[in-house]
């Protein structure tokens, strides 16, 4: 019995997020006294530094068929390694690509499946998982009885952590992996800047902006700690930001350490997809904006005075 991570990868690097998983699965696969075959599909760097995460065996998958992420291909060759490896637990991040191809893992393995998963299972007299439900307002519990067991982890759910051991690399052949049913045209990438998903800081910012002109300090804030820019959805849509920076309920969802939302009102769809991140500072002039209800901090003022303030003591604390 083994535990088994899916190893995504963005630009042949390992993602931020599957570091987590791998780290994620050495958790529990210790808990469990079984070992971490970690799967990375496609062409990765250094299959080798998942030992360091975590992993005891890395499997590598390299065909024509991974050429370009499908989430029909990837999830039926990763369902023969789990087969292969007599997966009981299977670990899945919950990014994009991960949820694509979760639920036809599952399917595949006939497993018990929990997405959304933010915590370490608890492992008793039942397997039970935690779960963020109603778009992080709550969780829930929920124990997993079928013998193979799927997870998707949230991403910045859990904390990477470093191992000394090695991981043994070897090939997978997976028979019969048919071809992708959809075909991809164009992919745009944002390059150089910290992809929102993986942030650990995010500023963010609304209407309260005024207009595109005044994003540069948005812009200065975030380059001075190290953090993502977002929007809320009227932004996006009057096209002062690109819509990759739109969060909320149609929007990106993110769990950032910390989220800080500048001119936002904090309406319930906007919160639907920033309500997780552990902590949250709101700048708003309106003292009785609803985002003050889910801040942990908050500073009520203007934001073209606050932000130059701002900037400035974060410029001068970096440099110390
Ligand atoms: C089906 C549906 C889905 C939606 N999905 C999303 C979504 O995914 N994401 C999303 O964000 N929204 C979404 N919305 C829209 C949402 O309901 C709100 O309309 C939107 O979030 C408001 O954006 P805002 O806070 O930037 O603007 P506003 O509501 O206009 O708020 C601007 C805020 O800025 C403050 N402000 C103004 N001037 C200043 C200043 N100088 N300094 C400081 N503060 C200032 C104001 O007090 C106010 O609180 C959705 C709506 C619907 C119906």
């Amino acid at each position: 019995m083994s535990v088994i991570v899916f190893a995504e990868t963005s630009d042949n690097q390992y993602k931020k997020s599957s570091l987590e998983a791998v780290s994620y699965g050495k958790e529990v696969a210790t808990k469990l006294g079984s070992k971490v075959v970690a799967v990375s599909i496609g062409n990765a760097g250094n299959p080798e530094s998942l030992g360091n995460y975590g992993a005891d065996e890395v499997v590598t998958l390299h065909d024509a068929a991974f050429a370009q992420f499908s989430p029909e291909a990837y999830a039926a060759a990763f369902a023969s390694v789990c087969k292969a490896h007599s997966g009981s637990v299977i670990i899945i991040s919950n990014t994009y690509s991960g949820k694509s191809i979760a639920g036809r893992v599952a399917v595949l393995l006939g497993a018990g499946m929990a997405s959304n998963v933010v915590d370490y299972p608890e492992i008793g007299d039942q397997f039970l998982v935690k779960r963020g439900v109603f778009s992080g307002k709550a969780f829930a519990y929920v124990g997993l009885n079928a013998p193979v067991k799927l997870l998707a982890i949230t991403p910045n759910s859990v904390e990477i952590k470093q191992h000394a051991g090695t991981a043994a690399v070897s090939a997978f052949a997976a028979d019969g992996i048919a071809a992708s049913k959809t075909t991809i045209k164009e992919t745009n990438r944002i390059t150089g800047k910290i992809p929102l998903t993986e942030a650990e800081i995010v500023v963010s910012a609304g209407r309260g902006m005024k207009g595109p002109e005044n994003w540069v300090m948005i812009e200065d804030l975030a380059n001075a700690i190290g953090a993502a820019t977002a929007c809320s959805k009227p932004v996006s849509d009057m096209h002062w930001r690109p819509h990759s920076e739109h969060v909320g309920q149609t929007g990106i969802t993110i769990k950032p350490n910390l989220y800080i939302a500048i001119g936002i009102s904090g309406a319930i769809q906007h919160l639907a997809g920033v309500s997780s991140s552990k902590v949250i500072v709101v700048i708003n002039k309106d003292p009785e904006a609803p985002f003050f209800k889910a801040a942990d901090y908050g500073i009520v003022g203007d934001a073209f005075d606050v932000l130059p303030k701002l900037i400035q003591a974060a410029k001068s604390a970096t440099a110390q």
